[in-house]
């Protein structure tokens, strides 16, 4: 089992009954873990020709800066809808009730960068899915994603995986 099992704190029926919230602010909050947790993916991605990450708000932005920052490449910011200033292109997906929307700067990406998007968890990947077509829209490449956490019985590591994009997670849980 890995270890960052024992700071993820796991709250039942949240937000919805039969969710098993998966809680990762337990592991940001602690000197031992969360310095570790960055040290291995940046372990796991040092050499792997990345030259930009893009995180997803809001959890994404918490690993994501880490990361880069150890790495020495910049970031890109994808923003749930209406929070960036500049021109946008947008994406919609499916949640369990009705829909949401992410967003990414039209000019965010450089010709030919190679990108890791980052987040905390995928599930359905709806969410990756759809910063994975952002940035495809705005002219990147996804060669990798990264999430603390993989929940693969709801099948979004392996829609990445069958989009081309490479997954690594430090943990996987059994069910929703
Ligand atoms: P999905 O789009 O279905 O892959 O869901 C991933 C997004 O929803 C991530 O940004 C997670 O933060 C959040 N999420 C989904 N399921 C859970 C869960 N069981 N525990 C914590 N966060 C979750």
């Amino acid at each position: 089992m890995s270890w960052i099992k024992d700071y993820v704190r796991t709250i039942p029926d949240y937000p919805h009954e039969g969710i098993m919230f998966r809680d990762v602010t337990t592991i940001f909050e602690s000197d031992e873990a969360y310095p570790r947790m960055i040290d291995e993916f940046v372990a796991h991605y040092r050499d792997k020709g990345i030259n930009k990450i893009a995180g997803i708000e809001a959890r994404g932005f918490i690993l994501g800066g880490a990361i880069a920052h150890m790495l020495g490449i910049g970031f890109i910011t994808i923003r749930k809808k209406g929070k960036l200033p500049h021109d946008t292109h947008t994406e919609e997906y499916e949640l369990e009730y009705g829909t949401d929307a992410l967003e990414i700067h039209v000019d965010a990406i450089n010709e030919g960068d190679n990108i890791l998007i980052v987040d905390d968890l995928i599930a359905t990947g709806g969410t990756a899915i759809a910063a994975l077509k952002l940035i495809n829209r705005a002219g990147g490449k996804v060669s990798d994603a990264c999430f603390i956490i993989d929940l693969p019985e709801l099948g979004g590591s392996n829609a990445l995986t069958e989009k081309g994009c490479d997954v690594f997670s430090l943990a996987q849980y059994e069910g929703l």
